[in-house]
């Protein structure tokens, strides 16, 4: 049987043929994959139409967002019994994977709110600030961004984070700048990460994007997600009542919790990228033709073909059981940047197989390779760096930070 993609029933049929190689969509139930056809259909139909004329413009097609978050994907009523159990893990890494295997920008778009933002509310808000906020985040009443990095700090902000927040009775004053920050253009509210003047410690703040003193702009020249719209941000004595600190924040420790559960979600899309250039290259060499024969019929290109879909298969595996050990409460620092690391690696070899596969057709955004092989570079360096990542393996192994501050 095959996808019925109108409906989105796939009652015998995968949903991921060539690339799920071992067939780790089996351990979906026929309603979680359900709901992925419905996302399937979407992409499909709605989104894969647009993808290289909005990247080549650098804008977002912002057309795609009301009826994606309309699909209901982050906690589908379906999945969990009108909201009462959370979507599972496996689930909601599929989610990423199959936002990943069409484009990287509609996937980071889709993290920035049901993974940064949704983090940083289920780990640092209090129980009644997330049973205000919670529903709100899960049906983009409320969107929101995650604003850590800064200018002059990416890989050490645990130790450089300079923006200030200075307490005045009920309310905080905040003096800063934030580089990077996906989505804030569109977002409702900006989760931002300051110093306590008073105790040195970082804390957090939800501010509204409208407030006086915030002033966003664009990144402009980006040669990688240029779909994905990135702000610089200045905070320039913004007021926040204390209401709006998220209460379960006190330190830099509640920030790497929050990190550790959001790496996780970018090793699902370093590995969906990988998925969908290792389709777009086949789907090529099945086609065209050189010296009489079908390019996928030469063996220098079957071999191509061959560690690209290892490439895959080992990322696929590596994501699905670390998400099986954090269905179990374990999560350490060290497995999810053991993830992203390893799959980023992964990735870039696969996009660049790919993009040579393709020939001089893999440098134009007709083919998808092109686009997937910009995008990676994008993955490759947000939400801990390689070099990052393999330090905290390291300190995990010998016991020996080799950070340096
Ligand atoms: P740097 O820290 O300046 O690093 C430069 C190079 O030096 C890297 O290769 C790094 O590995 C290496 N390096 C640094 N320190 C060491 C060391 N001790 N040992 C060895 N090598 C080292 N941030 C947010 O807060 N919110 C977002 O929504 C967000 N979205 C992003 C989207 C995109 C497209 C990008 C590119 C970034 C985004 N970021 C976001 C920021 C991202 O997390 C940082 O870019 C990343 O942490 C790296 O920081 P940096 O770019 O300042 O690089």
């Amino acid at each position: 049987m095959s996808l019925d993609t109108d409906t989105g029933t796939v009652a015998a049929a995968r949903l991921y043929g060539a690339c799920d190689y071992y067939d780790a969509e089996s351990l979906l139930t026929e309603d979680e994959r359900r709901v992925l056809g419905r996302l399937r259909n979407f992409l499909d139909r709605e989104a894969q139409p647009l993808l290289a004329d909005y990247w080549e413009r650098g804008e977002f097609p912002t057309q795609l967002a009301q009826p994606l978050i309309d699909l209901d994907l982050m906690e589908p009523a379906e999945l969990t019994g009108a909201k009462s159990s959370p979507a599972r893990g496996i689930y909601q890494g599929f989610r990423i994977f199959e936002l990943a295997r069409t484009d990287a920008s509609l996937a980071t778009w889709y993290t920035s709110q049901a993974g940064l933002f949704r983090t940083a509310i289920r780990v640092g808000a209090s129980p009644e600030q997330q049973a205000e906020w919670m529903p709100k985040v899960i049906d983009f009443s409320l969107k929101g961004v995650f604003s850590l990095t800064e200018p002059d700090s990416g890989s050490d902000i645990a130790g450089g984070l300079s923006t200030t927040a200075r307490r005045e009775r009920d309310s905080w004053v905040l003096d800063g700048a934030k580089r990077w920050i996906g989505g804030a253009v569109s977002a409702d509210v900006l989760a931002v990460f300051a110093r306590d003047q008073a105790d040195g410690q970082v804390k957090a703040f939800l501010v509204d994007r409208e407030a006086d003193g915030v002033t966003l702009e664009k990144i402009h020249g980006k040669t990688a997600l240029r779909m994905m719209q990135n702000a610089h941000i200045t905070l320039d004595g913004v007021r926040v009542p204390e209401s709006r600190r998220l209460h379960n924040v006190n330190s830099f420790k509640d920030v790497a919790a929050m990190l550790r559960a959001m790496r996780s979600d970018v090793a699902w899309i370093a590995t969906g990228i990988q998925a969908g250039a290792f389709e777009a290259a086949l789907r090529y060499v099945t086609e065209r033709t050189q010296f009489g024969r079908r390019l996928g019929s030469f063996q220098l290109v079957q071999e191509k073909l061959a560690r690209m879909l290892g490439n895959v298969t080992s990322s696929l595996s590596l994501v699905v059981r670390l998400t099986e050990q954090q269905a179990r409460g374990i999560y350490r620092d060290q497995d999810s940047a053991l993830a992203k690391m390893q799959t980023s690696l992964l990735m870039r070899e696969t996009v660049a197989l790919a993009r040579e596969v393709v020939g001089g057709n893999g440098i134009t955004l007709e083919t998808d390779v092109a686009r997937f092989h910009a995008d990676a570079e994008a993955v490759y360096s947000y939400e801990g760096t390689h070099d990052i990542n393999a330090l905290i393996i390291g300190r995990a192994l010998t016991g020996e930070s080799a950070f340096t501050r």
